[in-house]
């Protein structure tokens, strides 16, 4: 696997690659790896001729400072899956390489319904922090398809607008939520829980799976009220958000009348560490 750091040489490496007709399969990463992320770069293998990974721990993405000093990192162990599972280019940038000093950079895209709610609402400034980094990811390594994973569902309804809005030419591929065999999603944070709180956790996936189950059985804001309660059952849990939204606006369903298009999502702190979730109800 060949390792970046610097934008100018993964640029010329790269270019020299789409030259000779090589598909670039591209997938961004906070690192700290997982089986979520691993899925993501086994379909990118199957999709395209070269596949990259970055790993960039965003700093203007994390509107809490704490967070991100404590966002897990592991770089060593993350080199050694990528080579395993045989990605091709790894991009690790510093800071400084994605933000220079004095750099101005204006980007002034508005995403409409869709960051106004959910993580929206309780991270305020982070898909703008996300946005700025993809389309500066995007600019250097110009993929011809990009995955992005469904357990961050408003994420990649931001992404997709960003990149329609822009005529960014990159297809965007949405990958199913990778989960542990007791149904916890994937994800970095959760090897922050402690031992007790990891066995708590899978509660969150299975109350989410009644709620498929009762979805259209019984009235939008019922359900709702119902699976909260439900979680709070466990006083480990702080529900954070627990919304029915639309899968296409994101905007909170009123009734079933759309239910196609149903999807329920949720943030739930399990002692400091801040999960996230969702599930389509209807598919
Ligand atoms: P992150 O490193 O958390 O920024 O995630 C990088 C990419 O991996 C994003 O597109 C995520 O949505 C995706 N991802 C993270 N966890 C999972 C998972 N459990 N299943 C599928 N994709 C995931």
């Amino acid at each position: 696997m060949k390792q970046f750091s610097k934008i100018m040489e993964i640029q010329e490496y790269l270019c020299s690659q789409s030259d000779i007709g090589k598909r670039i399969g591209f997938v961004p990463t906070m690192g700290a790896l997982h089986k979520g992320h691993l899925a993501l770069m086994n379909r990118s293998k199957m999709e395209n001729d070269l596949t990259v990974c970055s790993i960039f721990v965003n700093p203007i993405q994390f509107n809490n400072q704490e967070d991100l000093a404590k966002y897990p990192r592991t770089l060593a162990s993350d080199i050694k899956m990528l080579e395993d599972i045989g990605c091709d280019v790894l991009f690790v940038p510093g800071t400084l390489e994605m933000y220079p000093e004095n750099e101005t950079y204006i980007f002034d895209l508005e995403f409409g319904t869709l960051d106004k709610g959910l993580e929206g609402k309780f991270r305020p400034g982070h898909f703008k922090g996300v946005a700025i980094v993809v389309k500066k990811l995007f600019d250097i390594i110009k993929p011809t398809r990009a995955y992005f994973g469904k357990k961050d569902f408003q994420q990649l309804a931001i992404i997709r607008h960003m990149v329609k809005t822009l005529q960014i030419p990159v297809d965007i591929i949405p990958c199913a939520t990778v989960r542990e065999p007791d149904g916890l999603a994937m994800s970095s944070r959760n090897m922050r829980l402690t031992i007790a709180e990891r066995t708590i956790a899978p509660k969150l996936f299975q109350i989410m799976s009644m709620v498929k189950t009762k979805a259209g059985k019984i009235p939008v804001e019922e359900l709702k009220e119902w699976a909260i309660k439900k979680i709070h059952e466990n006083p480990a849990f702080r529900v954070e958000y627990f919304e029915i939204s639309d899968e296409d606006s994101l905007l909170p369903l009123r009734n079933w009348n759309q239910k196609e298009q149903a999807v329920a999502l949720t943030a739930v702190f399990l002692g400091d560490v801040r999960l996230i979730d969702n599930i389509e109800l209807f598919s």
